[in-house]
């Protein structure tokens, strides 16, 4: 089983990634939603400083690169709670690349998890069905809200090893302040891409994506269903469709949601609105000193008092 993962973690910030609009969760529909958010003609983005910093100081939380002149990109598709018609993303130039996390197994093996990048994008609406009868309605609430995007490469190889370094992470961001980890309000969330092959083979099988899971329990039984429904199916001698599925946790199954867009499709060009992202020595020594101290390090000096005292 090869697994890699996508984690959405929502950036603790008062305001939105490009506009002034709160990001508090919760408030009546569309009370905060800035012109911008909703991408009236005419508006100009104006990147928000404190996302930059959190984004920086994860990547060093992780060892990573911090990318200079990393580029916003327009990702262009059609959705109701997407006003815009695209999404601003980062794509070829992300903000932070290859960095790692180490996880600890049940087995007492200690295993890296490679991340490939994490770039900054933004949140979309959300498309309301429950107050209205054959109708849908659009809150925009969420949309603009900063996200940062972490992507592991595939190298992950159970559920055990996915739901261990989800922990990790999920500690990760709330020490560090970058997101407040609540999964039910969609803070942190996960894209699971799994796919299966023959052990000796070195060539990846075909992938399915899991959407938007929000709890660790239903990522874990996901994957087991995932898993087997690959296995069974290559076992018989058919093959799978890169596809879209979601995990329905009442019939602890997962149903085809569609064909997975390719990166052609989304047509990524970069922002003309917004310029690369330069981080002078200045800005990286700022975001160096005001780093919190990280959970590994905090184990460690407590593991260390601890042997003072015996
Ligand atoms: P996309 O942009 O279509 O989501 P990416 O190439 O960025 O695709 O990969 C997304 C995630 O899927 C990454 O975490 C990557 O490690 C994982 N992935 C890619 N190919 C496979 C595969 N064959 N099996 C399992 N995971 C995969
Ligand atoms: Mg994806």
């Amino acid at each position: 089983t090869i697994i890699g993962l996508e984690v959405h973690a929502q950036i603790k910030t008062k305001s939105k990634l490009f506009s002034s609009a709160s990001t508090a969760y919760g408030a009546e529909a569309n009370s905060q939603t800035h012109f911008i958010d909703a991408g009236l003609p005419g508006t100009l983005p104006v990147l928000n400083e404190k996302v930059v910093k959190k984004a920086i100081q994860f990547g060093f939380a992780i060892g990573a690169e911090i990318i200079n002149d990393s580029q916003f990109e327009r990702k262009n598709y059609f959705y109701p709670d997407l006003p815009k018609g695209y999404q601003i993303s980062q794509f070829q130039r992300p903000i932070v690349k290859n960095g790692q996390l180490n996880i600890h197994l049940s087995n007492g093996v200690e295993k890296s998890i490679m991340i490939n990048r994490a770039h900054i994008e933004e949140d979309a609406g959300k498309s309301v069905h429950e107050e209205f009868f054959n109708q849908t309605g659009i809150d925009l609430n969420r949309a603009g809200t900063p996200l940062l995007e972490i992507v592991t490469e595939p190298c992950i190889s159970s559920a055990e090893e996915a739901i261990a370094y989800l922990k990790v992470l999920h500690k990760l961001v709330r020490f560090i302040d970058l997101c407040d980890g609540n999964m039910q309000e969609g803070s942190f969330r996960c894209d699971v891409n799994l796919s299966v092959k023959k052990q000796d083979t070195k060539q990846l099988g075909v992938r399915t994506e899991l959407k938007n899971l929000n709890s660790f329990k239903f990522i874990e039984k996901a994957i087991l269903f995932e898993e087997q429904r690959h296995r069974r199916l290559l076992d018989a001698g058919e093959s799978i469709i890169q596809e879209t599925r979601l995990y329905n946790p009442d019939k602890d199954a997962t149903y085809a949601m569609r064909t997975k867009e390719s990166e052609n499709d989304y047509r990524y060009f970069p922002d003309p609105d917004l310029l690369p992202i330069e981080v002078d020595q200045t800005f990286l020594t700022d975001c160096q000193q005001t780093m919190p101290e990280l959970p590994s390090e905090i184990e460690k000096s407590l593991r260390q008092i601890e042997t003072f005292t015996d």
